[in-house]
């Protein structure tokens, strides 16, 4: 079972993906985390030429690339690998941020970043997306909080993020949770639609 975990900055992602993972193990099921960009040694050098650096840095078709470089070398060398061995994979973010991101936010042609994402991964798509909704200002807010934070959103106006949120909203295979009650809420919430939806 592969399944990601997309939202906006701040939306608590990671926080959801470790304890769905705790939760899982717990049930005797053998999971992995990773996280894109990144994932594997290549890819997180990758994720640091993007993240790091002064913003704008790239345009949209370079982010595009350098994505999916990290993406290829990521499901090439842990995903398909893990899957193959009947591991769950918990994934933050994958290929619906780069969709959001790349193609809603910084205008490339959605149709074309499908193709990119298929060549950069056999056409590798999650059996279950959950996008964890938040308003941007809220989650911006928490992102600014938290220590060591490394989005490279700073610089970026509130259309930009808007229109990330937008894009996640209105994709027909994800499963949109609200992220702004409490942490331990959206737990319950993420755990009732995986155990439906993989008969837990
Ligand atoms: O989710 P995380 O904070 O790890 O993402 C790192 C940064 O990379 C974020 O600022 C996110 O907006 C950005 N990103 C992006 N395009 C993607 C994936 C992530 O701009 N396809």
């Amino acid at each position: 079972r592969f399944i990601s975990f997309e939202g906006g900055e701040g939306s608590g992602k990671s926080t959801q993906l470790r304890r769905l993972a705790a939760r899982l193990s717990a049930q005797d099921v053998v999971v992995i985390t990773t996280r894109e960009p990144g994932g594997t040694p290549g890819a997180e050098d990758i994720r640091s030429l993007l993240v790091e650096g002064e913003p704008g840095r790239w345009d949209g078709r370079v982010e595009a690339l350098l994505v999916n470089a990290a993406r290829a070398d990521h499901v090439a060398r842990l995903i398909r690998p893990a899957l193959a061995e009947s591991k769950w994979v918990l994934c933050d973010r994958y290929v619906h941020s780069t969709l959001a991101y790349q193609g809603a936010a910084r205008g490339l042609d959605e149709a074309e970043l499908r193709r990119l994402h298929a060549f950069a991964t056999g056409d590798l798509w999650p059996d279950l997306t959950i996008v964890l909704d938040v308003d941007p200002a809220l989650g911006l807010a928490r992102a600014a909080g938290r220590a060591g934070g490394e989005a490279r959103f700073e610089g970026e106006p509130p259309a930009f993020h808007n229109a990330v949120r937008e894009r996640f909203l209105s994709f027909p295979d994800v499963t949109v949770i609200p992220s702004h009650a409490t942490v331990d809420d959206v737990t319950d919430r993420v755990w009732t639609v995986v155990a439906e939806r993989f008969g837990l």
